[in-house]
């Protein structure tokens, strides 16, 4: 259990400073001389005055009150937070990565675009696709990317009357939303109870108003659609295209390809599969991969090899045009070049199966206690909901993890997704020793039987954490993330 301190706060005091600079040697002037009059401040910035000490030790001690992937385990599902190794950071550290600039000459940024072009190359394999764009920034900007491919493709084929995308009820939120971004109609097909696509409703929906179909697989539930072949079959039968959903693709690294299933354009998000850091931990990558004959809308710059030497291409005839400054979020590429180039193909498929391996046995470990809507194996995450004990004891899954945090664990994915009533969702991935597994499943455990003897304990947790149960929503929509004084 961590030490937990009181939450001090307000730590400024009048004439405290943190630097200590030798005398000006030249002569001082007032502001005035370099800012027009209506510019200048009139009252002090009112800024907070502590000590070099008081600054390191209040921002140690903040860092210390969130959970991270340093500090515990992070089941939080569909999210993959893995453990991210530190020789990842140190390759992104490296001064020929951080040190170059945007508009150098290709010449002398060979290394920089030789990573770039091998990690196209490497995700293209991973997918089963033949080309990539690194733009995107995030899995989310993958999908608007990907949409507007599609949108692109019906588009050079006279076809724009193809108005509608294809959306599983068990799809992520981003999903209808790039569609709707790109100025698409979304139409929800059910899941069957399997809960995989309901391919009678696929068949009754899918005529030539569709531009395509948006597939997590595994899906969200952590189940791999047994019928992709049908469903690529359908869509492609009438024109359609299939868009894959890669922030699942811990599942399948090594051992299935969505370009083998049938899809046609893809996004991984690095920062889940490939070992970059999450969240506020840093910013995301989410490239966009695609089957040769959706290349020419790529965004521009791609970057290209031409036997000699590495250069950006900006002639891409039907592209989308450019989604983001500049070619991405470069030292994010160099963390997943290394953690790629470090696992090689083996170990890519090794974390994979051991993803699988780690779910499967948490899954199997807490049943006695935790109903299972879809009674099958799952891949690297699954969906449990606590229907058995909401019923006898009136403790909600919200009860249970933030019951979880007393046991120093951060709470899978709630209530997500949608099809699944008070849903559980965990995601171990196949960073964890099985002491941690167990550690975890036991404490599930527990907290099942604490329902029983003591629900009002569970209605008021967390006990042991700094703040209790915030309001969420509005910390969401009303964020006050930097300091202000007196609030
Ligand atoms: C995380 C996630 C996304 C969105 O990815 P971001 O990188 O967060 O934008 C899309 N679909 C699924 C299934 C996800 O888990």
């Amino acid at each position: 259990m961590r030490r937990l301190e009181p939450l001090i706060f307000e730590i400024s005091k009048p004439g405290r400073k943190a630097y200590s600079l030798p005398a000006l040697e030249v002569e001082k002037k007032p502001m005035s001389e370099y800012l027009p009059a209506g510019e200048l401040r009139t009252t002090p910035a009112e800024l907070p005055e502590v000590s070099e000490v008081d600054v390191v030790r209040h921002f140690t001690r903040l860092s210390q009150l969130n959970h991270g992937v340093d500090i515990g385990f992070y089941p939080l599902g569909s999210c993959t937070m893995k453990y991210n190794p530190k020789i990842n950071e140190e390759a992104a550290n490296l001064p020929g990565f951080t040190d170059i600039h945007p508009y150098a000459p290709e010449e002398t940024v060979q290394g920089a675009l030789q990573l770039m072009y091998e990690l196209q190359e490497y995700l293209a394999e991973i997918a089963g696709m033949d080309k990539v764009s690194l733009q995107p920034a995030a899995g989310a900007h993958g999908e608007l990317t990907g949409i507007h491919i599609i949108r692109a493709y019906h588009k050079s084929r006279n076809e724009a009357a193809r108005t509608k995308i294809l959306i599983p009820d068990s799809a992520h939120g981003t999903n209808p939303a790039s569609g709707v971004l790109a100025g698409f109609q979304t139409v929800q097909i059910p899941s069957d109870s399997r809960g995989g696509v309901d391919i009678e409703a696929l068949e009754k929906v899918m005529d030539e108003t569709v531009a395509g179909l948006m597939l997590t697989n595994p899906n969200t539930l952590g189940l791999f659609d047994e019928n992709i072949e049908k469903i690529q079959e359908i869509v492609h039968k009438k024109g359609g295209l299939l868009y894959y959903d890669g922030a699942n693709a811990n599942a399948i690294m090594g051992i299935a390809r969505p370009g083998d299933m049938g899809f046609d354009v893809l996004h991984f998000n690095l920062h889940k599969t490939f070992s970059t850091p999450h969240g506020g931990g840093g910013p995301g990558s989410g490239p966009v991969a695609v089957k040769k004959e959706l290349a020419q809308f790529l965004p521009v710059p791609v970057v290209e090899f031409d036997g000699q030497k590495y250069y950006l291409n900006y002639d891409v005839p039907n592209t989308v045009g450019r989604m983001k400054s500049f070619y991405g979020n470069f030292l994010v590429m160099v963390k997943a070049y290394a953690y790629i180039r470090s696992l090689g193909p083996d170990g890519l498929r090794e974390a994979s199966q051991d993803a699988v391996l780690n779910a499967n046995y948490i899954l199997r470990r807490i049943l006695e206690y935790y109903d299972l809507p879809y009674d099958r194996h799952c891949k690297h995450e699954f969906v449990v909901s606590p229907q058995r004990i909401k019923k006898e004891t009136g403790c909600h899954t919200m009860d249970i993890s933030k019951r979880l945090l007393d046991y120093g664990v951060h709470p899978p994915t709630n209530y997500f997704p949608l099809i699944v009533d008070e849903a559980i969702m965990v995601e171990p991935t196949e960073t964890e020793s099985k002491e941690t597994l167990d550690y975890f499943a036991d404490a599930l455990i527990a907290i099942a039987k604490e329902a029983y003897s003591n629900p009002e304990m569970l209605h008021k947790a967390p006990h042991t954490t700094v703040v209790g149960r915030l309001d969420e929503a509005g910390a969401a929509k009303n964020p006050r993330i930097r300091w202000q004084k007196g609030m």
